[in-house]
């Protein structure tokens, strides 16, 4: 094809609190007038950003653009619960266990972890924005301990440590009695997602990098051997674009049938006063994913992330329209309440200060869309729920298979297969809606 058009472009209805809670945004720099770039990076989320710090380590001398619809960390890469997993974290799965080669796809997500870790000491981007923490399993049912019991076994078969954590530790981590168990393991970096993608963008324009925010790209089209790229104020030739642009890549009619688009909510509480954190106790950071992989995840963070708070994320929605409803933010937000107050007794019924969704993007194989889509135009998109790791794996190796730099990253998604067709429409939704629906009610406590 010689031209692409956006049916739709990203908005969002409900606040990116991370980003909020550190400040709001600084005034944008959309794209103005007529350009030209080596390289066009379509999205500033973790695949964009990770794309545009390999285009630039693979040759500083390259005039590379990146183009968000937002404000960095407005997207989803600012609506997340920031864990950036080095394990198997198999969401179709009962206990996260991967069904395939667990051992390179933990190789891989290290190398995403290190990407992370050396892009904040090289870019100065805050040690609280990324913590090398790890993270803990909670059970809080039979069925949850027996989840960590088996997730445990199966680390173990693969010579990676955990550590069991009773309802004790649990208690003295949390300050919640909700969990029975827990199950740590040490190599998740935990990110307060915006401040970490702000630090990623300001590093990159420090580097030369043109990073343009409120730019929603509406269609690129061919001009001669190069690519046009219109965005509402502007537009920027160029003989590469990299599509890092989550589940809207479908909006420009690519992987059209291929893509569920699923949203998950979160809600965040106030800053905490003194005396709610005399009530709370446990430690002053920590985070709590499910064992059953559809439950609730839980985090506190503290002053040096945006305040003390505590995050509740929990409920997906598959929404092929990329909008959820207001009537669905509220709707998770009333499940997040109850999961929040079962949890804090002490703190119950503490209005939340912020409810948002955020979109991720699944494929019904669980593969990716990522390399060269045609000539000169190439995707890194589709990370099947563990977009920190895998966002920034596949902007890595877009970044790479575009410059033609061979490596263990790009040849992991070059050998993947396509995308499954979805099933046909509304049966697509409302099977998955439905199924959804059980998942999280069996998931119960969790
Ligand atoms: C509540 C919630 C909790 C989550 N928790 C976790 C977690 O703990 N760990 C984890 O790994 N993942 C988590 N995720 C998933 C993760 O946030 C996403 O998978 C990740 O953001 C995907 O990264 P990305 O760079 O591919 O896409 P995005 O972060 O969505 O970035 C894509 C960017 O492209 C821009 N864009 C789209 N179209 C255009 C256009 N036409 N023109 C210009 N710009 C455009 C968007 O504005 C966006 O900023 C969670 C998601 C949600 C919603």
């Amino acid at each position: 094809m010689s031209r692409y058009s956006a049916i739709r472009t990203p908005r969002f209805d409900s606040p990116a609190a991370w980003a909020e809670i550190l400040g709001g945004y600084s005034a944008s720099t959309p794209l103005t007038g007529v350009k030209t770039a080596d390289v066009v990076v379509i999205g500033a989320g973790f695949a964009g950003l990770s794309a545009a710090r390999r285009l630039h380590q693979i040759d500083p001398a390259l005039d590379i653009a990146v183009l968000d619809a937002l404000h960095i960390g407005e997207g989803s890469a600012g609506r997340n619960s920031g864990f950036m997993i080095d394990l198997p974290h198999d969401l179709a799965s009962d206990d996260y266990a991967g069904g395939g080669d667990d051992r390179a796809l933990i190789t891989l997500n290290r190398q995403a972890i290190s990407f992370a870790r050396n892009a904040v000491a090289e870019y100065g981007i805050d040690s609280a924005f990324a913590d090398p923490v790890g993270k803990v399993n909670g059970a809080a049912s039979k069925a949850g301990d027996d989840h960590n019991r088996s997730y445990a076994k199966h680390l173990n078969g693969l010579g990676e440590p955990s550590e069991e954590l009773d309802a004790q530790a649990m208690f003295e981590l949390t300050g919640s009695r909700h969990y029975r168990s827990g199950l740590y393991t040490p190599g998740t970096l935990i990110l307060q997602p915006a401040g970490y993608v702000r630090g990623m963008a300001e590093g990159l324009r420090a580097a030369g990098v043109g990073i343009f925010e409120c730019s929603p790209v509406t269609r690129f089209e061919k001009t001669g051997h190069d690519w046009r790229v219109t965005t509402p104020k502007g537009h920027i030739t160029t003989p590469r674009i990299i599509l890092a642009n989550n589940g809207h890549l479908e909006s420009f009619g690519i992987a059209k049938g291929r893509l569920m688009q699923l949203f998950l909510y979160a809600s965040m509480t106030p800053d905490l006063n003194a005396d709610q954190m005399k009530l709370l106790g446990g430690a002053p950071r920590w985070g709590v994913t499910p064992s059953d992989p559809m439950g609730t995840t839980m985090r506190r963070i503290d002053t040096a992330q945006g305040g003390n708070r505590i995050i509740t994320r929990t409920c997906a929605s598959l929404r092929p329209g990329m909008r959820p409803s207001a009537a669905d933010v509220a709707c998770a937000a009333r499940v997040q309440q109850r999961k929040f107050d079962v949890r804090f007794p002490q703190l119950a019924g503490m209005k939340m200060q912020y409810e948002w969704a955020g979109h991720l993007c699944l494929t019904l194989n669980g593969v990716s869309v990522t390399g060269q889509v045609e000539q000169g135009v190439y995707s890194a998109c589709a990370q099947n729920g563990l977009g920190t790791a895998r966002g920034t794996l596949t902007g890595i190796a877009a970044a790479e298979i575009a410059m033609g730099q061979p490596s263990k990253i790009a040849d992991h998604f070059e050998a993947e297969v396509a995308p499954e067709l979805l099933p046909p429409q509304p049966f697509a939704t409302w099977g998955a809606n439905t199924y959804l629906r059980y998942k999280e009610w069996r998931a119960g406590a969790e």
